[in-house]
């Protein structure tokens, strides 16, 4: 019998994320089917938008319902222990993308409407290796790393782009949900525009665009559900005659939270639930395609979040609070800080046939490891200067080991000083506070979660170590600082921290799995 619960328990208990209901350990799957030479999966990857490791049904929510995303866990595997790059949106999807930090390129922050493409056109991209070996590529949905060389030219050409590194076609909004211009974009150009009235920016701000009436026109904020769905099934369906990668990155549920009316009211937490809840249509839309198409068994669909929730003093956020929602279960942070509550965020793998299924992995995996992963699943491998943080996970994603791959990972919040190194158990960070708005201080005030070196209306208590280190075996809700009580352990990580900052890669440069 083999054994495919591998689940670092002590991670699990401490989360108490799992709900046993919705998941079920099958120990007696059959092997893996393997992977023919030459076989070439389709690849799914559905990005949401602030998406919390405690917002769906089969990570422990009461107050959603995910049946999607949870049959999606029980056909396939889910991991407890998966991260986003950085707890921001631009700096994840720069990872993602390139398999490499975003703090190598500076970049710490989101980015707006005046920025330049933020990805070298030079670099392998997770698209771009895929086009070379005959995928159809497309990227849908929120793009959020800039256009041109210098700034985007919205009235001309928004080139470079995503065509610029690998996608054959993009569709989607240019910047994030929350900022303008709030118009689509297709390929290099919005959608919509008249030259007549064109886009006028404000030089000063990156809130401030007007004009483009009739491209604006286009954008409901309630409609991008449904709108960026469409527009990616009506691209499988026109592609799925070749391998194809499909980059749905959706801007659900990033504020503001508009979900689309026939989603109101539906789950038990106000908005921001049934906001979630519509995310969770949108992954089943995505999955009964393939079923339609007979595609499903050779179509490896991965969903995730490109950072942990965040909650806001007032809103739609606090009232799903308020209402028992935990955005980030019991995790310790929000979005931009470096607590795992920032960037420890859902990440489910199905596979039909090659991924066993209801399976549960605690292995250590990040978000930039996609580059040399889908690299290695399709048997390619990565020009050595290309990847320099990304493992391959590929035994994580589809194989039955519970041997660790990653010695170690970093995790970027919004303040430098807060680069957080992962290594086993020890969670190090070089700084007080989670680096995240209001350095965290003012979520735990909001939340009243409990942290050992912060009062509990979120002030740094006098005395408190000026650094941190956290036993995420025993603690992973981070309550208690333990940089006292392990001293070797924080001058090692520290040590190792400012290694792996220094060093042009932090990946194995024989990686011998790939
Ligand atoms: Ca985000």
């Amino acid at each position: 019998m083999m054994k495919y619960m591998f689940l670092k328990t002590g991670l699990l208990a401490g989360a108490s994320m799992i709900s046993a209901s919705t998941i079920s350990i099958n120990t007696n799957e059959p092997a893996k089917k393997n992977l023919k030479q030459g076989q070439k999966p389709n690849i799914v990857f559905i990005y949401a938008d602030d998406l919390g490791y405690g917002s769906l049904g089969c990570y422990g929510a009461t107050k959603v319902k995910t049946p999607n995303i949870d049959r999606m866990a029980s056909q396939g595997r889910l991991f407890t222990d998966a991260h986003s790059s950085s707890a921001i949106c631009t700096p994840s999807r720069y990872s993602l993308l390139t398999g490499e930090y975003a703090w190598r390129v500076d970049n710490w922050k989101p980015i707006f409407c005046h920025d330049p493409l933020l990805i070298d056109t030079t670099k392998t991209t997770v698209a771009s290796l895929l086009k070379q070996q005959g995928y159809s590529t497309a990227c849908i949905g929120k793009w959020h790393l800039g256009f041109g060389v210098n700034t985007p030219d919205w009235n001309g050409e928004l080139k470079p782009g995503p065509l610029e590194l690998g996608f054959d076609y993009y569709y989607g909004i240019p910047v994030v949900s929350s900022h303008p211009p709030f118009v689509f974009v297709e390929n290099h150009r919005v959608v919509g525009l008249d030259p007549a009235d064109p886009l006028v920016l404000n030089q000063n701000s990156n809130a401030d665009v007007k004009g483009g009436k009739s491209a604006c026109a286009l954008y409901k904020p309630e409609e991008l559900g449904p709108v960026l769905t469409r527009k990616a099934l009506e691209w499988v369906r026109k592609h799925h005659d070749k391998p194809f990668f499909l980059y749905y990155a959706t801007p659900l549920i990033h504020l503001p939270i508009t979900p689309n009316p026939r989603f109101k009211g539906t789950s038990g937490c106000g908005l921001y639930g049934d906001y979630i809840q519509e995310f969770d249509w949108i992954v089943g839309q995505v999955l009964s395609m393939l079923d339609e198409l007979k595609l499903s068994d050779n179509t490896l669909v991965i969903v995730t979040s490109d950072n942990g929730g965040v909650i806001k003093d007032e809103g739609e956020t606090l009232n799903a609070w308020n209402a028992g929602l935990r955005l980030n279960g019991n995790l310790l942070g929000f979005k931009f800080g470096a607590w795992e509550g920032g960037h420890r965020v859902p990440f489910i793998a199905h596979w039909p046939g090659h991924i066993p299924k209801g399976s549960i992995s605690g292995q250590l995996i990040g978000q930039v490891d996609m580059l040399a992963t889908l690299a290695a699943l399709i048997g390619q491998p990565l020009p050595g200067k290309d990847g320099v943080d990304s493992y391959n996970v590929l035994p994580a994603l589809i194989g039955n080991s519970n041997k660790p791959i990653r010695d170690h990972l970093l995790s970027a919040p919004g303040n430098p000083q807060n680069l957080a190194i992962r290594e086993g158990r020890w969670l190090y960070i070089d700084a007080q506070g989670s680096g995240g708005a209001q350095n965290g201080l003012k979520e735990i005030a909001i939340t009243h979660k409990v942290n050992s070196d912060i009062t509990p209306d979120g002030k740094i208590k006098p005395g408190a170590p000026p650094n941190q280190l956290y036993d995420l075996e025993n603690d992973v809700a981070e309550t208690t600082n333990v940089v006292l009580h392990y001293p070797e352990v924080a001058q090692k990580l520290k040590a190792q921290l400012d290694k792996k900052r220094s060093s042009d890669r932090t990946a194995p440069k024989n990686n011998k799995l790939r």
